[in-house]
C-alpha cells in the first residue's frame, strides 16, 4: 500500500549549489528541479564535460583535478556559492559531506548546509566519541575499548577481556579504511601500527581503538530523518552485507533475516541514537548483527548514503527533497505510523573496475552504454558515450535500483536488468553483479559479510566472451539496422540474424569480416 500523499509547502531555498560530482550530484539536482529550485554545479579540470555540469542551471570551475584542489576546496566553493547567490549547499556523500568545519563555515557565511549541524557531525564522525555517546543513550555498541589505544599493553589486556578475534579500527575511519582483523595475540602490535599508519595517511588522525570481531556478521543499517523541531522518524533498514574490502556493492531492503520484532527494536535504537546528538537531517545508523540477531551500533553516517534509493523505492519518500525541506526549517510531513515497507528493492553498484584483478579501478573512455529500462527499474548514473571517466575519483559509475513485489521478483528483475545493461570501453562490475544474482547463497538470503570471499569462484565466472562482447553487439546491431533501412534483407533473413546474433562467426561471414 502506498503512503498517503500530503501537500508539501514551498521551501525558502531557491538555489542550491551541489558540492559534489558524479551520479550523486545529478541525482540531487533532479530533486531540486522537481521542487523548482535552481541548481549550481562546481567542477574540476577533469570534469569539464561531466554530466552534473551539463545538467545544472549554472556551473563554475573550482580547480585542478585532484579533489584536494577542487571538491575539497572549502574557500573556493564558498566563494562560488556567495557569488552566485546560492541559498544552500548540498554536499552529497564523500568529499565534504561529513566535514564539521565545512558545515560551520557554511553557517557563518549565511548559507544553509543541507545536513546536520557541526556538533552532530563531530560527535558521530569520531568513532570513539560516537561509541561513548551511544553507551550513554543505552544503544548497544560492539564490546571494546572506550578510549583510544595508547600503548600495546593496554591492547593486550583488552584482548584478554573481550577475547579474540578483535578488530583494530581507526576512530576517524571511513570507506572501509583503517581496519585490521586480529586473530592471534602475537599479531596485535603489528596490526595496531598498520591501522595507525593507514589512518594517519587517509584521515590525518592516527587514533585507533579495539572492538570485538563479530563472527558471521550482517551489516544492517537504518535510515533516519530528523527535523529542527525535535521530530525523528526511521525509514526501516537496508541489508548491506555484500561487501568487498569492507565496502558495500549490493544492498537490499527489507533485510531477508530480520524478524518484525528485531526490526522494531533496532528502529527504536536508531531513533534513540539520532536523538542523543540532537540530529537534524537525513542520517544512517549502521549496526553489525550476529547470527542470533544480536545487534550492535557500528557507526553513524551523518549524510545521504550511496544506497538511499532502495529506501526511497520501498518507503515511497524522496530523501533529497526531505533533506531540503528539513534544511529550510519545515517540520517532517510524515509520522512514523504512516510509514511501511512496500515490496522489495535491490541496489547494485556498478564500478569501473576489474573484479578479476582484485577489483582494480579501470577508468577510461566509455565507448558504448546501453541502460536498462522497463518496469521497476531505476538507474542513477552520470556517464555517457564518449565520456572519459577520470582517474581522480571513486570509480562508482552507476547504480541500478530495482523493485519487485517480493524478494524473488526483485532478484529476477535485477538479473534481467543487469543482462540488458552494457558498458564498453572500460571494465565494469556488471558481470560480477550478475553472478551474485545467480549465487545460491545470495538467493537463499542468509548471507554474511563473508559472502564474496566464500563465493569468489562463482562470482568471477566470465560469461561466454562472444555473448558479452559489447563492441561486437554494437557492430551487429548497427548492421541489422542498416539491413533494415536499405531493405536488402528479407524478413526471414532478419529473423534468422536476430535469433542467431550470438553466433558471431555467422555474423562475421555475413559481414564478410
Ligand atoms: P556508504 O554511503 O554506503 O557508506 P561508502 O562507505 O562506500 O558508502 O562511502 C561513500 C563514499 O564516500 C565513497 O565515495 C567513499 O569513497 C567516500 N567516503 C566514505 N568515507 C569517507 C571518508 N572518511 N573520507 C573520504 N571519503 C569517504
Ligand atoms: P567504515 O566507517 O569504514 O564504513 P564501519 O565501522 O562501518 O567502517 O565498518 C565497515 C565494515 O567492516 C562493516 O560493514 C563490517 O563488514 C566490517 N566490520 C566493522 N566492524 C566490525 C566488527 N566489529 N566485526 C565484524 N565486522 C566488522
Ligand atoms: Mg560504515
Amino acid at each position: 500500500m502506498a503512503n498517503k500523499v500530503k501537500p508539501k509547502g514551498q521551501t525558502m531555498i531557491k538555489k542550491v549549489l551541489v558540492a559534489n560530482r558524479g551520479e550523486i550530484a545529478v541525482r540531487i539536482m533532479r530533486s531540486c528541479r522537481e521542487m523548482g529550485i535552481l541548481t549550481v554545479a562546481v567542477y574540476s579540470d577533469a570534469d569539464r564535460k561531466a554530466m552534473h555540469v551539463l545538467y545544472a542551471d549554472e556551473a563554475y570551475h573550482i580547480g585542478a583535478s585532484p579533489s584536494s584542489e577542487s571538491y575539497l576546496n572549502i574557500t573556493r566553493i564558498l566563494e562560488v556559492a556567495k557569488a552566485c547567490n546560492a541559498d544552500a549547499i548540498h554536499p552529497g556523500y564523500g568529499f565534504l559531506s561529513e566535514n564539521a568545519f565545512f558545515s560551520e563555515k557554511c553557517q557563518q557565511s549565511g548559507i544553509k548546509f543541507i545536513g546536520p549541524k557541526p556538533h552532530a557531525i563531530s560527535q558521530m564522525g569520531d568513532k570513539i566519541t560516537a561509541r561513548k555517546t551511544m553507551l550513554a543513550a543505552k544503544v548497544p555498541v560492539v564490546p571494546g575499548t572506550e578510549t583510544a589505544i595508547t600503548d600495546d599493553q593496554q591492547a593486550i589486556r583488552m584482548i584478554h577481556d573481550i577475547g579474540l578475534p578483535v578488530m583494530v579500527k581507526a576512530s576517524a575511519g571511513g570507506g572501509g579504511k583503517g581496519m585490521r582483523l586480529v586473530k592471534r595475540a602475537e599479531d596485535i602490535e603489528s596490526s595496531i601500527s598498520a591501522a595507525r599508519s593507514e589512518a594517519k595517511s587517509a584521515f590525518g588522525d592516527d587514533a585507533v581503538y579495539i572492538e570485538k570481531y563479530i563472527e558471521s556478521p550482517h551489516h544492517i543499517e537504518f535510515q533516519i530523518l530528523a527535523d529542527q523541531h525535535g521530530n525523528v522518524i526511521q525509514l526501516f533498514e537496508r541489508e548491506c552485507s555484500v561487501q568487498r574490502r569492507h565496502q558495500k556493492i549490493i544492498e537490499e531492503t527489507p533485510s531477508p533475516i530480520l524478524t518484525p520484532k528485531v526490526r522494531e527494536e533496532m528502529g527504536k535504537a536508531a531513533v534513540a541514537a539520532a536523538r542523543a546528538v540532537n540530529y537534524e537531517g537525513a542520517g544512517t545508523i549502521e549496526f553489525i548483527v550476529d547470527n542470533q540477531l544480536n545487534y550492535y551500533f557500528l557507526e553513524m553516517n551523518t549524510r545521504l548514503q550511496v544506497e538511499h534509493p532502495i529506501t526511497e523505492r520501498v518507503v515511497g519518500i524522496d530523501l533529497v527533497k526531505e533533506q531540503i525541506r528539513i534544511a529550510s526549517g519545515q517540520k517532517l510531513t510524515y509520522q512514523q505510523e504512516e510509514l511501511q515497507q512496500n515490496g522489495h528493492a535491490i541496489e547494485c553498484r556498478v564500478y569501473a573496475e576489474d573484479a578479476a584483478n582484485n577489483f582494480m579501478p579501470d577508468p577510461g573512455k566509455v565507448t558504448h552504454i546501453t541502460i536498462p529500462y522497463g518496469v521497476g527499474v531505476r538507474v542513477d548514473g552520470y556517464i555517457y558515450e564518449g565520456f572519459e571517466i577520470p582517474t581522480f575519483y571513486d570509480p562508482l559509475i552507476a547504480k541500478l535500483i530495482v523493485w519487485g513485489r517480493n524478494r524473488e521478483d526483485a532478484i529476477e528483475r535485477t538479473l534481467r536488468a543487469l543482462q540488458e545493461f552494457k558498458i564498453a570501453g572500460v571494465k565494469t562490475s556488471l558481470n560480477f553483479l550478475e553472478n551474485i544474482m545467480t549465487a545460491p547463497d545470495f538467493k537463499g538470503g542468509n548471507y554474511t559479510t563473508h559472502f564474496i570471499d566464500e563465493n569468489i569462484n562463482h562470482l568471477l565466472n566470465e560469461k561466454d566472451a562472444c555473448a558479452d562482447n559489447c563492441e561486437d553487439m554494437v557492430v551487429i546491431s548497427a548492421f541489422l539496422e542498416y539491413l533494415y533501412r536499405i531493405r536488402k534483407a528479407s524478413p526471414k533473413e532478419m529473423t534468422a540474424l536476430k535469433n542467431n546474433w550470438k553466433d558471431y562467426s555467422r555474423i562475421r561471414s555475413v559481414l564478410k569480416l
